[in-house]
């Protein structure tokens, strides 16, 4: 019988957040943009040999943080760092946040968390519902694959210019893929080693956390079935901003990944799917 999950749908806007939009508002929005993925299922196939992580890890935990933002840095950090966890950062270089503090980027990836590409202005569908905040300029359904191409390629010279990596992974804004002349996945996939997302629904399942309790999520990572290895926790504000969780929440899942670090390998999405390609 197929696993079914929910997951709250990524829909937000990255820079310059539209304050007039009431509270009533946005909570419709992510009310209506919950869709139900269908993660796993228990077939035969799924029931493959065990990933064989590190130190005999059951499951990789690649905890991220999208689009830049200054609660990232405030709160996400430094509980982190205190627990000694490395995460991935999926930054807009466009975002206040991110130019205000640049230097505080690269010290974060410094210390070993990831950045990684989130393209560099965020373009995503206008015309899902919701989606009036996606500038016309920036709506994806108007920017061809080539476009996307060039972005995206700025965007991975301009990460490297500030931390050094020639080896990096995507998060496709709002989880989208349709450009104006078709998926433009297919023409940046080759830039990566791995996007977000996108990985086979028997090997990984995604979670977007957004004003539920560490017990929520600790519960979705416990309930998978055995042929998931990989669980992204994919997180947006922690303790403010959009698409957030309180620092309570955060703090509350990463005492508990670090009380059961024998069973949960938390790792950057970079060295997780590294590891995954070389086979073990
Ligand atoms: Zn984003």
């Amino acid at each position: 019988m197929p696993y079914l999950l929910v997951v709250r749908h990524s829909l937000f806007q990255a820079i310059n957040p539209i304050k007039t939009i009431s509270i009533l508002a946005i909570v419709l929005a992510l009310l209506l943009n919950s869709v139900t993925i269908k993660a796993a299922d228990n077939s035969a196939e799924s029931k493959r040999t065990a990933q064989g992580w590190p130190h005999n890890h059951k499951v990789a935990i690649s905890l991220s943080y999208d689009d830049a933002l200054n609660s990232q840095l405030d709160h996400a950090i430094p509980a982190l760092n205190k627990r000694n966890f490395k995460a991935s950062f999926y930054v807009v270089p466009l975002s206040n946040a991110f130019q205000a503090r640049l230097t505080e980027w690269r010290t974060i990836a410094a210390q070993g968390h990831e950045l990684g590409n989130h393209s560099l202005f965020h373009a995503c569908r206008s015309d899902k519902p919701n989606r009036n905040w996606v500038k016309a300029h920036n709506a994806l359904e108007k920017k061809p694959m080539q476009a996307m191409l060039n972005e995206i390629k700025v965007a991975n010279t301009l990460l490297q210019a500030i931390d050094g990596q020639t080896q990096r992974t995507f998060t496709p804004p709002c989880f989208d893929q349709q450009a104006q002349d078709g998926n433009y996945i297919n023409v940046i996939k080759d830039e990566f080693i791995a996007i977000k997302s996108l990985e086979d629904k028997k090997f990984a399942a995604l979670i977007v956390p957004n004003g539920i309790k560490a017990t929520d999520i600790i519960e979705f990572i416990e309930q998978q079935p055995a042929s998931i290895k990989l669980v992204n926790v994919l997180f947006h504000g922690i303790g403010g901003e959009h698409l957030s969780v309180t620092q309570q929440t955060h703090e509350a899942l990463l005492d508990h990944l670090h009380a059961n670090q024998d069973k949960y390998w938390v790792d950057t999405y970079r060295n997780i799917m590294l590891k995954k390609q070389k086979g073990h």
